[in-house]
């Protein structure tokens, strides 16, 4: 159809210049050998536009996405609109090649969030669409503690009678030294470049030390962030003998995040089974816990994860190790891998 089209408009044109021509320049060059010379450039055009067909179609788009998530696949497809394609001749390509990959059938691999560009070219032909690809989830991380302690209180929950100091001292390591808040930033900030690289979106609580955020503030910051979850980041601290890591969630009679139980305790398990997995600390299980401020203001599945006792020597040496830390943020990581996509 495209072919026999093309060869009749060329066809017409070529008569039209040959006409043309000949009735122009009768006084510079002879009549039949201007009308020869334009015969054989006319052929060469006839043959170059029958061979590369594709360079005056108009593309127009088949299948084409305008959304995606990190990670899924989407197919492209483009055809002209004189008619069918054939798929050699289209060449895909994209804005940005550590967003997402095309293959040259259209097969379009989403790899990191952002907005991109997808183009079909075919000859000098090209059509192009904007592809939005969403993180796999927006997810929330609190840094446990700050550098100063603040003693004012503040209720538990939204209309809660009860109050609790704003934010707690936290622990120290018993060989290191470092304390509570310095270790839940560095594990914070490993934890979201190691997301981010797996796709998701990090929202943090805090990025130093020398701040005053309350409990509460905390998960009001999460809740209007759009995470979609919160993982709240804690060391223990107890008896020298204490060892081992835990996982807390609000239990289904909590007053103000009962109905974000199942989820929350999902969050935990996932997360507490992967963590001792890969660290080999020991599990010490999933905790309901009702009395926790800056899960009880939460909106969206919140956990808090108490990473091992700072106030074991064992423990403190190997969560202050850079191999340990390592262990420990791929294994919340993969953790969160696998509630996502449960
Ligand atoms: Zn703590």
């Amino acid at each position: 159809m495209l072919r026999m089209k093309q060869v009749l408009w060329i066809t017409a044109g070529v008569a039209f210049l040959g006409l043309g021509l000949v009735g122009t320049q009768k006084y510079a060059v002879g009549k039949e050998s201007m009308a020869n010379h334009s015969v054989v450039e006319a052929a060469t055009v006839t043959d170059t536009a029958i061979t590369e067909g594709p360079t005056s179609v108009h593309l127009q788009w088949v299948k084409k996405k305008g959304k995606i998530k990190v990670g899924k696949t989407a197919v492209f497809q483009v055809e002209s609109q004189e008619g069918s394609l054939e798929s050699e001749t289209i060449v895909w390509s994209v804005s940005n090649e550590n967003k997402a990959s095309i293959s040259q059938n259209g097969k379009l691999k989403a790899k990191q969030y952002g907005t991109i560009i997808v183009t079909a070219k075919a000859g000098e032909s090209q059509i192009s669409c904007k592809l939005k690809i969403l993180p796999k989830a927006v997810v929330g991380l609190d840094a446990g503690h700050q550098k100063h302690a603040n003693g004012g209180l503040e209720p538990i929950g939204p209309g809660a009678s009860t109050k609790k100091p704003k934010v707690a001292g936290g622990t120290c390591g018993v060989v290191s030294r470092v304390p509570e808040y310095q270790f839940t930033l560095d594990i914070c900030k490993k934890l979201k470049k190691e997301l981010k690289s797996r796709g998701y979106r990090v929202v943090l609580t805090r990025t130093s030390n020398d701040v005053n955020i309350t409990n509460k503030e905390r998960a009001e910051k999460i809740n209007k962030s759009g995470a979609d979850f919160c993982v709240r980041v804690h060391g223990d601290g107890g008896a020298s003998s204490a060892r081992g890591a835990s996982g807390l969630y609000p239990s289904g009679r909590n007053a103000y995040v009962g109905k974000l139980s199942a989820k929350s305790y999902a969050l935990s398990k996932a997360i507490m089974n992967h963590y001792c997995k890969e660290t080999g600390i020991r599990n010490r299980g999933n905790v309901q816990r009702d009395d926790l401020t800056g899960t009880n203001w939460s909106k969206v599945p919140v956990m808090l994860i108490e990473l091992g006792f700072m106030t074991n020597a064992t423990e403190d040496r190997y969560m202050q190790s850079v191999a340990g830390q390592e262990a420990m943020v791929t294994g919340i990581a993969d953790g969160i891998d696998q509630y996502v996509e449960k």
